[in-house]
């Protein structure tokens, strides 16, 4: 069984061949802790979270490292007045490392709501600062860094005339990139434009500062990931993924930096995951079309008329492939409640079904099915469309349409709950009042079915239209009896 990985860098699905036979290193790159994460940013960290649990599941042995940015971020506009974190302390008049604190406990709480596994190294930026220094005297003395009024920053020009090719994740020329750039960021300290920060000199406003060789400062953005993911899983890994937003240029950065230092390229394959859109426009904190991840769950919002499980949005996120835009929904979240409910309906019924002598059912190819759809690149649409075959077979098998053997049987219900639960993530709902009246219609269901069966249509009917009185709706299909309540 071959695992195929869709690789940035080629821009092709490669035979994935891990550094270390049945060891990954994989690094995410984690969040900037200077406000809550919105529904975008859990949809890149969900997309990692279902493949570091497949990757576990084909029985790889996997390091995850996922950072924390708590230091140094700039805003957009490049300005150093404008770093995140101290723009923010004042907004909230906290210290900027209590603003750090609020929002990593809030980080960890959302995912944690969301059922993603944390990773088994979570370092921060603040945490590595003395390595962040390091590396920059490094890139000084290899002649690919300068200084520049207490501020230090990497030579592109530099970079690419030592035949290295600044620009190759994310395919750009760099002329054209310098033709397009304006310079915002360092003001007139730049040999060019496209030169990026490696230490920035600390304003005397400016709260979050550490003593380095240059002066008083912090480090720039890039800088934090190359240390930390090759400090934790060696010069060069295997595996490095972020948001599509992230390629250029955070990830394009961190290359080259580690390329200038180590002589290497530092990633074996790059995944980027794709975005998250909201009535077709990108989720974003800046033009306002975003929202919380706990509003989802609790309702208090204006997008969707009703709170939603999270495991309602797990199903929703991964019913696209990651590298594909999906687009949220109040009727695509309704649409994947109605998916979900039935997923765990024959997760309930599986358990219940009886073996027979034969089998009327090919459970092996369908095995073998949806691990393809795992190895593909990880294609979970795949893998749920294969569940959904699966879960058309338990119904019938509930009403004795089909038969299944012991082994088989047993077979089914391992691989359908290791996918459902392990790879999915997925969870159950727990039982509440609404289970309990679902349990009860389900048995008047059952009850009307042996009437019906029984040829007992009085029975029957009398059953449908006293529901029907009290504003309950059965209706009966190719895949068994569903109810509606108005
Ligand atoms: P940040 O905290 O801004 O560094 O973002 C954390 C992660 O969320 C990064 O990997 C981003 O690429 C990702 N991200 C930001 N916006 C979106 C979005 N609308 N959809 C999916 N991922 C996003
Ligand atoms: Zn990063």
């Amino acid at each position: 069984m071959q695992l195929k990985i869709y690789n940035s860098l080629t821009g092709e699905k490669e035979n994935f061949q891990p550094i270390l036979e049945g060891n990954i290193g994989l690094y995410v790159c984690g969040p900037t802790v200077y406000s809550n994460v919105h529904l975008g940013n859990v949809r890149t960290f969900l997309s990692f979270d279902f493949i570091y649990r497949t990757l576990q599941f084909l029985g790889y042995k996997v390091r995850y490292v996922r950072n924390i940015t708590d230091a140094g971020h700039l805003t957009d506009d490049g300005n150093i007045e404008n770093d995140r974190f101290v723009r923010q302390s004042r907004l909230e008049k906290l210290e900027p490392m209590e603003i750090v604190q609020k929002y990593t406990v809030d980080f960890h709480e959302v995912l944690k709501k969301f059922n993603l596994l944390p990773p088994t190294i979570e370092p921060t930026a603040t945490g590595h600062i003395v390595e962040q220094i390091e590396l920059t005297k490094k890139l000084i003395e290899k002649g690919f860094a300068y200084e520049s009024n207490g501020s230090v920053y990497f030579d592109v020009l530099e970079y690419n005339a030592r035949g290295l090719n600044y620009g190759e994740l994310s395919r750009r020329n760099i002329e054209e990139l310098f033709a397009n750039t304006r310079d915002l960021d360092g003001q007139g300290e730049k040999k060019n434009p496209q030169d990026f920060a490696l230490w920035k000199k600390a304003s005397p406003q400016h709260i979050m500062r550490w003593i380095s060789p240059w002066g008083e400062g912090f480090p720039g953005w890039h800088l934090e990931c190359t240390v930390m993911s090759t400090k934790y899983l060696g010069d060069r890994f295997d595996i490095h993924g972020g948001g599509m937003d992230l390629k250029f240029p955070h990830h394009e950065c961190e290359i080259a930096q580690a390329k200038a230092c180590n002589q290497v390229a530092p990633v074996n394959y790059w995944m980027h995951a794709n975005m998250l859109t909201m009535n077709g426009q990108r989720m974003s904190k800046s033009t306002g079309n975003y929202i919380l991840p706990m509003q989802l769950v609790t309702g208090e919002n204006d997008f969707f008329e009703k709170p939603f499980h999270p495991s309602v949005l797990r199903f929703c996120f991964l019913q696209a492939h990651y590298r594909s835009v999906l687009d949220i929904s109040n009727e695509a979240m309704l649409a994947s409640e109605k998916g979900f409910s039935r997923l765990m309906e024959a997760v309930k019924i599986l358990e219940d079904l009886q073996p027979s002598e034969q089998s009327t059912l090919h459970v092996e190819n369908w095995v073998d099915k949806a691990y393809s759809a795992l190895l593909d690149d990880f294609n979970s649409p795949v893998l749920i469309s294969c569940l959904f075959e699966a879960v058309k077979w338990i119904f019938s098998l509930r009403e004795g349409k089909e038969r299944i053997t012991l082994e088989d049987l047993t077979l089914l219900k391992e691989k359908f709950h290791a996918f459902v639960f392990d790879v999915l993530g997925l969870q159950r709902i727990e039982k509440t009042a609404n289970h309990k009246l679902d349990d009860t219609l389900q048995l008047l269901i059952e009850l009307r079915n042996q009437a019906r069966k029984a040829k007992n249509w009085a029975l029957s009917d009398e059953i449908r239209d006293r529901l029907m009185e009290k504003g309950i709706e059965l209706k009966d299909g190719k895949d068994g009896t569903t109810y509606t309540i108005s």
